[in-house]
């Protein structure tokens, strides 16, 4: 769990209750013990700043090019995308989407929206949107997920890089924390797979 800034203690607290080990990254060493990492809601620009003041972005950069799991959750997403024109620092540039920061008003700074998500099962799950961004385009990789009702995309993922703009941490619904445990699993899995195999080659 990235624990630079934001609401990492509910996730935290959630993986808890998924009986998922869980721990707070602010460090090289923690980051290298990790297996998948989450970004979570917060400041994106404040994020981003601690990103570079912490010397954690070049290596998060390159843990995700050799494969890291990674989850971004509303600032999170904001702070895996290519393209985040309204943040004026560098984001990890990582996944192929385009984000418009708090995109949805003032009026509507938070609301709440049942959402279809595409691999999760058993019915809408409740978005909590704080002064939310959208994603409004994704390149050709990439998996849309969600919708709202506008068509703006709550959702997507590119391979073992996943976005919401939602705050899944907030309600008592864990199945997106499981979807994510799961991602992180199967690449555990294959890891594990290529381990076997460059033995027997070597055997
Ligand atoms: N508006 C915030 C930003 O742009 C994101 C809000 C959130 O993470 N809940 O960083």
């Amino acid at each position: 769990m990235l624990a630079l800034q934001g609401d990492f203690r509910e996730h935290v607290a959630t993986l808890a209750a998924l009986d998922l080990p869980a721990f707070e990254v602010r460090t090289l060493e923690q980051l290298d013990d990790a297996d998948g990492l989450i970004i979570p809601g917060g400041e994106s620009t404040t994020i981003a700043r601690l990103l570079l003041a912490f010397e954690l972005r070049e290596p998060l950069r390159a843990r995700i090019a050799s494969g890291l799991p990674v989850w971004g959750t509303c600032a999170g997403a904001i702070l895996l995308a290519k393209r985040a024109p309204g943040l004026d620092r560098p984001t990890l540039g990582v996944l192929d989407i385009t984000v418009e920061r708090n995109a949805f008003g003032r009026q509507l700074d938070s609301f709440e929206a049942d959402l279809e998500i595409a691999g999760v099962e058993g019915g809408p799950f409740r978005g909590v949107f704080i002064r939310a961004p959208a994603i409004v385009a994704t390149g050709p990789a990439v998996e849309v997920l969600a919708r709202l009702e506008d068509g703006s995309i709550a959702a997507c993922r590119d391979g073992a890089l996943l976005a919401t703009t939602f705050h899944p941490e907030l309600t008592n619904d864990l199945r997106l924390h499981a979807l994510f445990a799961a991602m992180v699993e199967e690449r555990l899995d294959e890891a594990q797979e290529r381990r076997v195999r460059a033995e027997e080659l070597t055997a």
